[in-house]
């Protein structure tokens, strides 16, 4: 396994604050509270979502590990900040796990999964579009209808920022 310096700097970069250092001493607290590690990940083999092994491979440099590997290995973490709450260390796991999402995007190596929900932002400025039964459904429960977004608002945003070119 090969370190890459580079990657590890910009890992670093939103690992190390100012003032403060936070090295991860692999407790694995992380994991052991993190809800997707709980219903992914197989104690006695190296299978599944694993946050504790992931700052450990981008502390290291491994990029080509976490790039390279399947579509859960990065892309698992729900963002739910449990681990950042829990980590007696203060390391902002999510800050890097994002870092490693924006990395593995900007190599065209995203999950379809991620492409087809960022395309129905765009094309629908919202991650899931107007159903007629989500409607009645809202509609027999006395909810007030969910307001139309402005489409061409959102996409020239999502112009503005580059998005357009990175979807599949
Ligand atoms: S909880 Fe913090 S210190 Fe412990 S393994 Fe996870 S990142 Fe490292
Ligand atoms: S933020 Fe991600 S890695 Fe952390 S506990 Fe939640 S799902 Fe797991």
């Amino acid at each position: 396994m090969e370190a890459n310096f580079e990657f590890r700097k910009q890992v670093m970069d939103f690992h190390i604050g100012p003032d403060v250092i936070k090295y991860c001493y692999q407790c694995s607290r992380c994991a052991d509270n993190c809800p997707v590690t709980a219903v992914t990940a197989d104690f006695y083999t190296t299978v599944g979502y694993n946050p504790r092994s992931n700052i450990l491979a981008a502390l290291l440099g491994y990029k080509g590990l976490l790039l390279g590997g399947d579509d859960l290995t990065i892309w698992g973490c729900t963002v739910c900040d449990t681990c950042d709450e829990v980590c007696p260390q203060n390391i902002e796991l999510t800050e890097i796990f994002t870092f490693l999402k924006n990395q593995s995007i900007a190599l065209g190596k995203g999950p379809d999964f991620i492409y087809s929900q960022a395309q129905a932002i765009y094309d629908n400025a919202k991650a899931i579009p107007s159903q007629p039964a989500i409607e009645r459904r809202r509609e027999q429960l006395g909810l007030p209808a969910v307001a139309t977004p402005d489409v061409s608002e959102v996409q020239t945003l999502l112009k503005n920022i580059g998005s357009e070119k990175k979807l599949k």
